[in-house]
């Protein structure tokens, strides 16, 4: 059987209309030519959809939202319920981002129901996961911490759809600028660990993506020396040019030095 590689990126709060469409129309060429076996996708924050839906349609990237509520209407001022993202056409919702975790409070229990809300519609889901730097050099805690991010957020999800979820291990302390880089014998591990869960838990099999300060030099080695089925691109790839050159890299068809 093909193996599938999925490469994504989440736009966090950058972007505008037009260097939106920039990214989209550059991807589109890549995508034109892409083998089959790949799978891209992008978060994009929330006015930008439609203009991507619309901009991508027939490309196959897949586009979705950064974030959902878990109910389908009602007084949430500020929300986004997964029924509106499914009935503007979006594929999929990004749910448990460390920074949403952190920087707005979300818990296992609400990403959870998210998750579950989510699927429900027939929205796809990207989770994510990681743990932070306080246990990162304590094996059994972070496992631990890990196998409960996940029991928790897939605890009461329906029958999934083929590649209706991928779960993004994000260490929280490889995140963003400034973060430790990511030494690929210090996630091995941890990959490892949430495949075995995830086969545990899920019937389907799910992809699982490693984000959290990839690069043109790391991704490489994060992709093929781990049990990664592809890397999830922050900062790197809102430059259209470095995302596609970063996946060309990762799968061996161009060297880091050109
Ligand atoms: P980064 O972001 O690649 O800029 O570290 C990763 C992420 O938050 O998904």
């Amino acid at each position: 059987m093909t193996r599938i590689r999925w490469f994504g990126t989440n736009w966090k709060m950058n972007k505008s209309p037009q260097t939106a469409r920039e990214w989209t129309t550059a991807v589109g060429t890549y995508m034109a030519e892409m083998p089959a076996d790949q799978r891209l996708f992008v978060m994009p924050p929330y006015p930008l959809l439609p203009q991507i839906l619309q901009d991508t349609k027939g490309t196959g990237l897949i586009v979705g939202a950064q974030n959902c509520h878990w109910v389908t209407s009602g007084a949430f001022t500020g929300e986004v319920s997964p029924q509106l993202l499914k009935e503007i056409g979006a594929h999929n919702v990004l749910l448990g981002h460390a920074e949403r975790r952190k920087q707005f409070g979300e818990t296992d229990e609400m990403i959870g129901r998210k998750a579950s809300a989510a699927l429900r519609v027939g929205l796809g889901v990207v989770l994510c996961i990681g743990e932070d730097a306080s246990i990162k050099d304590d094996p059994a805690t972070t496992r631990s911490f890990l196998e409960k991010q996940l029991s928790i957020a897939l605890g009461d999800i329906p029958a999934l759809a083929p590649e209706q979820l991928v779960v993004a291990y994000e260490p929280v302390w490889a995140i963003g600028v400034g973060a430790d880089p990511p030494a690929v014998y210090e996630v091995a591990e941890q990959l490892r660990v949430i495949r075995h869960v995830v086969d545990q838990i899920v019937n389907e099999h799910v992809p699982i993506v490693y984000g959290g300060s990839v690069t043109l030099e790391n991704g490489p080695s994060l992709l093929t020396e781990t049990v990664a089925d592809g890397l999830f691109i922050g900062r790197h790839a809102l430059d259209p040019a470095m995302f596609i050159r970063i996946i060309q890299t990762a799968l061996g068809e161009r060297s880091v030095v050109e």
